[in-house]
């Protein structure tokens, strides 16, 4: 059984170190030195294969709509790769926390993070189409979340 570690990006990035993608200078993940993250097809694909296992880190998409960074190189859902100069401990599952899942209003067009789909769940619950930001009061009440 492997160790399962959660991390946020920041720590990652402090502690393992991505390094920049040399290849394409408008790389995604701009850390400030350029762009950290490598894309899965063409010559950057290639170059994160030529690297050690344990210092290659696949980005995607998670089960609960957030992204994450897991340690490894693998297939499923992803949409780009980070290499370390500090390779992954032996024997340890990493899962690394980017973003939260968005909530996307059809109604306003409004955007937000929405961590546990606590807004999704209150306005599906009442079949109404809205979002805090164009939701009246009566309607806030409805779903049982505060107007803010
Ligand atoms: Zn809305």
């Amino acid at each position: 059984m492997n160790n399962f570690i959660e991390m946020d990006f920041d720590e990652w990035c402090d502690t393992y170190k991505p390094i920049v993608n040399h290849i394409d200078n408008n790389a995604s993940f701009d850390n400030g030195y350029g762009g950290i993250m490598f894309e899965t097809y063409g010559d950057e694909v290639a170059f994160v294969k030529e690297q050690p296992e344990a210092n290659i880190w696949m980005y995607g998409d998670g089960d609960d709509g957030g992204s994450y960074v897991w340690n490894g190189w693998g297939f499923v859902n992803r949409l780009g790769y980070f290499i370390t100069e500090v390779p992954c401990p032996p024997d340890t599952d990493m899962q690394i926390r980017v973003s939260y899942n968005w909530f996307y209003c059809e109604n306003c067009s409004a955007e937000f993070e929405d961590p546990d789909n606590t807004i999704r769940d209150a306005f599906d619950e009442h079949d109404l189409e809205k979002c805090p930001e164009c939701a009246t009061l009566e309607e806030m009440t409805l779903v049982g979340l505060e107007k803010k």
